[in-house]
Order: C-alpha cells, then sequence, then structure tokens
C-alpha cells in the first residue's frame, strides 16, 4: 500500500490536484484518506497514522482490505483508481457541471483514463466488423510468458487475438478475431507487468527491459505517437502470495528508493534493471 502510495504521489499533476483539496471537509472518504496520506509525504510527516486511516476506510469499502495482510500492489491500484475516480466525479463542481450535459468528469479520469476500441470480426467476412465497443482503462496489465522487453509486450498486447463468438452474421458460435487498438493514450499511462501465469510460485522473475522514453502508437483518426517518460516503479520482490513492495521515483532529475521508512537515492540505471519492477508509471511529455 506504501509504495503505491508513493507511485501516486510521484505522479505530479496529481499531487498538485490533491493539494489543492487539503482543506476540502466536503470529500468522499477515500479521496479525503488519500489527501491525508499527500500530505504527510508533502511534509515530510511519519504517515502511519494516514496510512491506517486509509486502511480503514477502503477495508469499509471491501472486506478484502479489512485484515493486516498484505495485498497486491496492482489489486489495489485498479481499487483505488476506481474509488478516487468515484470521489473526484462526486465531489468536484466540474463534475456536478458535466453530469448535468450528461458528460461524466473527474481529474483521475482525465489523468489516467484512456480509450481502446474494441473489435469483433467474422473470419468468414473479415472486412466486416460484428461489434465495435469504445472502452476506457486506467491501466493496462500486460501479461508475460516469457523474458522480453516493454515494447514486444506492448504489441503482443494489441495483437488480434482468436476469440469463441456467437457470430451475428453466421449466427453460429465460431472463431472469431478480436482485436483493441489504442484510440486515447492518458496523460499517465500505468503498465502492470502480471508474471503470475509464468511464475506464480518462483521468486526468481522473468525479466522486462524497460525503457526511460516509451513511444506508444495511437490509432484515432490515422495513425499518431505519444511520447512518455518513465516517473515511478512499484517494485515487489518474493514470491506472488508472500513478499515485500518498495518504490523507486522520481524527484526532479533524481531517482529515490522507497523501502517502508527508508529512502534512498538510487542511480537511473539501477532503475532501469530492476528485476522486480512490477507497474510501471509513464507521463506523457507535451
Ligand atoms: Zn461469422
Amino acid at each position: 500500500m506504501n509504495s503505491v502510495m508513493q507511485c501516486l504521489y510521484h505522479t505530479c499533476t496529481l499531487a498538485e490536484r490533491l493539494k489543492k483539496l487539503e482543506n476540502d471537509k466536503t470529500l468522499g472518504r477515500v479521496l479525503m484518506a488519500t489527501v491525508k496520506v499527500m500530505a504527510d509525504l508533502h511534509y515530510h510527516r511519519n504517515m502511519r497514522e494516514s496510512i491506517t486511516h486509509l486502511k480503514r476506510v477502503v477495508g469499509q469499502k471491501d472486506s478484502v482490505y479489512r485484515d493486516s495482510e498484505q495485498k497486491e500492489a496492482h489489486d489495489f491500484l485498479c481499487q483505488m483508481l476506481v474509488w478516487l475516480d468515484e470521489d473526484t466525479t462526486l465531489s468536484s463542481k466540474e463534475g456536478e457541471e458535466a453530469e448535468k450535459n450528461g458528460k461524466r468528469v473527474s481529474f483521475i479520469a482525465s489523468l489516467f483514463h484512456g480509450t481502446h476500441l474494441s473489435t469483433i470480426t467474422c473470419e468468414k467476412e473479415p472486412k466486416v466488423d460484428i461489434i465495435t465497443n469504445e472502452e476506457s482503462f486506467s491501466n493496462l496489465s500486460l501479461t508475460l510468458t516469457r523474458p522480453t522487453t516493454l515494447q514486444e509486450a506492448l504489441k503482443q498486447y494489441y495483437q488480434p487475438q482468436g476469440l469463441e463468438w456467437d457470430c451475428d452474421r453466421c449466427h453460429t458460435e465460431h472463431d472469431c478475431q478480436h482485436k483493441i487498438s489504442l484510440t486515447k493514450a492518458p496523460p499517465v499511462l500505468v503498465l502492470h507487468l502480471n508474471r503470475s501465469s509464468a511464475s506464480p510460485n518462483s521468486e526468481h522473475k522473468l525479466r522486462v527491459r524497460y525503457p526511460l522514453d516509451l513511444v506508444v502508437d495511437v490509432n484515432s483518426a490515422g495513425s499518431s505517437k505519444r511520447y512518455y517518460s518513465l516517473f515511478a516503479v512499484c517494485c515487489h520482490s518474493g514470491t506472488m502470495h508472500s513478499g515485500h513492495y518498495t518504490a523507486l521515483c522520481r524527484t526532479g532529475e533524481q531517482w529515490y528508493h522507497f523501502n517502508d521508512t527508508h529512502v534512498s537515492p538510487i542511480a537511473l540505471e539501477d532503475v532501469l534493471h530492476k528485476p522486480a519492477a512490477h507497474i510501471l508509471f509513464y507521463e506523457a511529455k507535451e
């Protein structure tokens, strides 16, 4: 939990927005608890109390978070982004305004949410789409089966896949093709390196090489590129079922390793070669 909160705190645009809410007493409970944790991080205060409070609040939202067992960081992050999105949508004035116009806006969504176009095509008439759907996402979970690079894993993620589908054209269930393409890349791109099927019980992690600067292809009204820079890494050491989380975060040009209460500077080349890298946080360069 601490390492995820460190990564969120180092998401500058998010931290700035949350800082402005410090004295707002009308916030939703998860948002208010998060603002308190962020304030402790900002003023370099001991965050034991605010973290305990956040645990209590999320425990009330979902019983999974009620005990003191360590939780899977990616699950926790996904859930936090949902709750924070709900709380920021409800509490903000601009949110209310947008709601009236039938448009939902939250600064969580505007920072983290990207859009996919999901298309299913019939093999017999591959040029005709059966179903196209716009889907928003707050992060991408990349399933890894072998050592690879982040760029390869992303390419794999957007490869067309076979899918057993009840085809509207043929009126039978048969193999169709499912393709996802990225139509809107978010300002903050969160990538989860999912090794669970490859090495569930092993402490030996599949290596993934990830770059400081990432280029992502976007396919909306033609093809374009979005350029990203790495600013935080949530690391997990140990097996899937137990282990320890730490965070690597960039402040200005310097990277730091956050290991519970211990903070130490770390060289960039060491940041980029962490076998324990679990969640990568990239921000778009404007
Ligand atoms: Zn068909």
